[in-house]
């Protein structure tokens, strides 16, 4: 009989952290980090991040591959995907993390803190009269797994929260609208926009030099998906010519953001290095670990990705 086996790959992620998660789960689970080990056949799961190119034609039996982590731009435009189902993690933990940052760097501008900031390093006392919250208009393009919360969040604060998305949603204290013909007036009506919007060919280069002139004067950005949304470009100019006033950034059109990056030089720019959200492991594993259940009934996996759709 043929051992039901895991492969796993990753530069970057613990493997011994992520064996014993998942054996204490799944105590039957055969948890390969020597991709070579063992009968090849009997590798059943890949939970990889970035693999080399080939890595999946080497295990003729695999019925489930799993991206370690939530973006899957990386995975899904590889020409060497197995026809098997396709998974992203996600956890409660990730979930979190990500609204207490979209959270933080919406009350920030909202609240005035970046002026404040200056004043300080100027010893300034520099009153700025609060604007009621309800008066601010938040919008969130891409209400998926972390973009949803995020939005619920603001809105259960009392922003005036909209969301903008593929396909129609319904989510409680926010006003939902989707599709392209609709992206136009959304931003025209957005003042803090917070970009939650997976990397596809459809979304690349989305908020370019035209889109982001449609913002209200002054209007504040936040990206905390991927870089390559916005056109880096374009939104230089636009922060220097003021349209838009400030910018928080936790994702870049190349990473580590190169020291000699227009970016780091803005007074009006904050930069953080790409960690908004990270899997909180154990929750992960969880997940993953229901994920084979399933698989082993017969049955499709927690949150499956679309290859062809690209997210
Ligand atoms: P999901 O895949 O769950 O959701 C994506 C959302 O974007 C969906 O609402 C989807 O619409 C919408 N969308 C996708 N394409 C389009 C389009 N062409 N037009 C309009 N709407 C579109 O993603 P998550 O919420 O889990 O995460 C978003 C991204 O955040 C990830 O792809 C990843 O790149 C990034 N990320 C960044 C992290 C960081 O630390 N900075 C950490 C984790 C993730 P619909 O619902 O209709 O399908």
């Amino acid at each position: 009989m043929s051992r039901d086996a895991l492969v796993f790959y990753s530069d970057f992620d613990d493997a011994g952290a992520w064996k014993k998660m998942l054996t204490s789960e799944l105590p039957d689970l055969d948890f390969r980090n020597d991709v070579a080990a063992g009968d090849l056949a009997d590798v059943r799961y890949a939970l990889v991040w970035k693999p080399p190119a080939g890595f999946f034609a080497r295990f003729p039996n695999l019925a489930m591959v799993t991206n370690l982590g939530a973006g899957v731009d990386s995975l899904v435009g590889r020409d060497d995907l197995p026809d098997v189902p396709i998974t992203r993690l996600s956890d409660t933990g990730m979930v979190s993390l990500m609204t207490s940052y979209v959270m933080f760097s919406v009350i920030r501008y909202a609240r005035d803190i970046h002026l404040f900031e200056r004043a300080q390093r100027r010893r300034e006392w520099h009153y700025v009269h609060p604007r009621a919250l309800a008066a601010i208009k938040v919008g969130v393009l891409g209400l998926g797994e972390l973009g949803a919360p995020a939005a619920k969040a603001l809105a259960g604060l009392g922003f005036n929260v909209r969301g903008w998305s593929r396909s129609p949603k319904s989510i409680e204290g926010v006003r939902c609208s989707a599709g392209l013909e609709t992206l136009d007036g959304f931003l025209a009506d957005t003042e803090i926009l917070v970009v939650m919007l997976p990397l596809t060919p459809e979304t690349r280069s989305l908020l370019d030099n035209r889109r982001l002139s449609l913002l209200p004067h002054a209007a504040k950005l936040i990206n905390a998906s991927r870089g390559a949304v916005v056109d880096e470009a374009a939104l230089i100019a636009a922060l220097q010519s003021g349209q838009i006033a400030e910018a928080t950034l936790d994702v870049f059109t190349v990473e580590p953001l190169p020291a000699d990056h227009a970016f780091w030089g803005m007074e009006n720019v904050l930069i953080t290095p790409h960690l908004a959200s990270i899997t909180v492991p154990e929750a992960a594993a969880r997940e993953v670990a229901e994920s084979i259940r399933r698989v082993r009934a017969g049955l499709a996996p927690l949150h499956l990705i679309d290859a062809r759709r690209g997210y």
